[in-house]
């Protein structure tokens, strides 16, 4: 059975504001768009045994997503946004997706390997972009386990119920999936080292998470500002934007990738005279977004 097609019933969200997850607005949303932000989290867990510094490891960091889209919330959308970091375990992963050379002996739970462990980056990263072990030893498979029921498990219930209770009361749901992305590629990047990334890249898994229109609107208002608009190339959509979609339902979700440097200084990791403008223009998206498909 595809991961589209498994069914979704709608529970009590109950959502924590620890070192978890945080949720940004209503737990229901007032119109059928609900935003999430898996890799902007920098609290970094006591057990995460790595070699590399605080600092290091925020290169694998989403910054600023969850606070670029947090005015979002203002117009009942909820955004929900990790707080644990990328590095640490990747929300954008199938919980099977397991780096088996990271793993001290045997892994005796599903298996389900994206492709992404080849650049080092499944569910729990094994390195950063330009290639450096994030950790000098493998890790226990109980470490493992408890990181997906703790911090895994949690995002996705939330993210599943947030878009379940919508569909259910609106009859259709549309998603954003929010992320940024490098400027240019480390050597362990997407599509190669050294590539310059568009200023945003859309993913719907080649047309099978939304529908076309839905993409196609995104692309043009973002295109008609002058942005520089890739779909699909290099980043498709991962977990997030396939797990929960069936644009035949009525359940679209769409990643947006945003260049960081519209919004950052990538060398000293803070926000510039750009960022601004740029939470405008998204916010700007948004309001179109729901004139035109996610209407309450
Ligand atoms: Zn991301």
């Amino acid at each position: 059975m595809a991961d589209t097609d498994r069914p979704i019933h709608p529970v009590r969200l109950t959502l924590t504001h620890d070192d978890i997850l945080t949720l940004h607005g209503p737990t229901q949303a007032a119109c059928p768009l609900v935003l999430d932000s898996p890799h902007s989290g920098q609290r970094l867990p006591a057990d995460f045994g790595s070699v590399l510094t605080p600092a290091e490891l925020r290169e694998g960091e989403d910054c600023f997503i969850d606070t670029l889209y947090r005015p979002a919330a203002a117009r009942g959308i909820p955004l929900l946004a990790a707080e644990f970091p990328r590095t640490y375990l990747d929300a954008n992963r199938h919980a099977g997706d397991v780096d088996l050379e990271l793993i001290d002996g045997h892994w005796p739970h599903e298996h389900r390997p994206s492709g992404k462990a080849r650049i080092g980056k499944a569910l729990i990263w094994r390195t950063l972009d330009d290639g450096r072990p994030i950790y000098a030893r493998r890790l226990a498979v109980d470490e493992v386990q408890r990181r997906i029921e703790r911090y895994h498990a949690p995002y996705h219930r939330g993210l599943q119920t947030l878009l379940a209770d919508a569909h259910q009361r609106f009859g259709v749901v549309y998603h954003i999936n929010c992320h940024s992305m490098n400027a240019v590629s480390g050597t362990m990047g997407e599509g190669g080292a050294g590539r310059a990334r568009a200023d945003f890249v859309l993913g719907d898994r080649d047309g099978t998470t939304c529908e076309p229109a839905f993409t196609e609107f995104v692309r043009a208002t973002l295109a008609g500002w002058g942005y520089d608009v890739k779909v699909n190339d290099p980043f498709k959509g991962v977990e997030l934007v396939k797990a929960y979609s069936n644009p035949a339902a009525g359940r679209h979700s769409l990643q947006l990738e945003i260049n960081k440097r519209l919004y950052m200084d990538e060398a000293t990791l803070q926000p510039h005279e750009g960022f601004e403008p740029l939470q405008r223009r998204l916010m700007q998206l948004l309001d179109g977004i729901v004139d035109t498909f996610a209407k309450a």
